[in-house]
């Protein structure tokens, strides 16, 4: 008799306000670990100098957006920053009984929405260490006018009042150091038994 052992994947979210640091920190985690696929989102925001249709999101116009939510393609979907963005349910269904980890980067009404759908998913909060520190990056990061960084100031203070609907937090004062405390979840998530699934041959 041989034993075979898969292990199904596991779907991770990271959320938190804009500027937190989970782009940084999911970008270090696709480099680190092989076994994890982005999933791409769709938007109906346009593309920024640094970004690729197809890599970084589906640039979509809002008739192409309506009609994937007309199709039910979504996991979920919502307007976040005057904009709309959505998971597409497929490639992480696909993934995951492939046995490979999908990784979502989403804002804090998408994750509430996958956790409901998806009460296996982890969840990781991402917060800043300070309003200012938060405030300081968005205008270092230079992607977004100062009525866009102040729109998502606002926002983040009711994002952060969701923080205990995750199963985890991570302040992000180094990036360094919440990375290393990513990777204690995954690896710790990766190892929970009901992932596994023996089969004696
Ligand atoms: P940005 O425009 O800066 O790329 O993203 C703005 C916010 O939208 C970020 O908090 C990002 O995590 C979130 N976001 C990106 N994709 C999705 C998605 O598919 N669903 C939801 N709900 N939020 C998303």
């Amino acid at each position: 008799m041989s034993l075979e052992i898969s292990r199904k994947g596991m779907l991770l979210v990271l959320s938190g306000p804009a500027g937190a640091g989970k782009g940084t920190l999911g970008k270090m985690l696709l480099r680190t670990d092989k076994n994890f696929y982005f999933s791409i989102s769709a938007t109906t925001r346009g593309p920024r100098f640094n970004e690729t249709h197809g890599v970084d999101y589906h640039f979509l116009t809002d008739k192409e957006f309506d009609n994937l939510v007309d199709q039910n393609m979504f996991l979920e979907y919502a307007t976040v920053h005057s904009h709309r963005y959505g998971t597409l349910k497929q490639p992480i269904v696909d993934n995951i009984e492939k046995g490979v980890d999908v990784l979502l980067d989403i804002d804090t009404q998408g994750a509430m929405n996958v956790i409901k759908a998806y009460p296996d998913c982890v969840s990781v909060f991402i917060l800043p260490p300070s309003f200012e520190i938060l405030e300081q990056r968005l205008h270092t990061r230079n992607t977004d006018n100062p009525d866009e960084i102040q729109k998502r100031l606002r926002n983040a203070r009711k994002e952060i009042q969701l923080i205990d609907k995750y199963d985890y937090a991570i302040i992000n004062n180094t990036v360094d150091l919440s990375f290393e405390s990513l990777m204690h979840i995954v690896k710790a998530e990766k190892s929970k038994t009901k992932r596994f699934m023996p089969r004696f041959l």
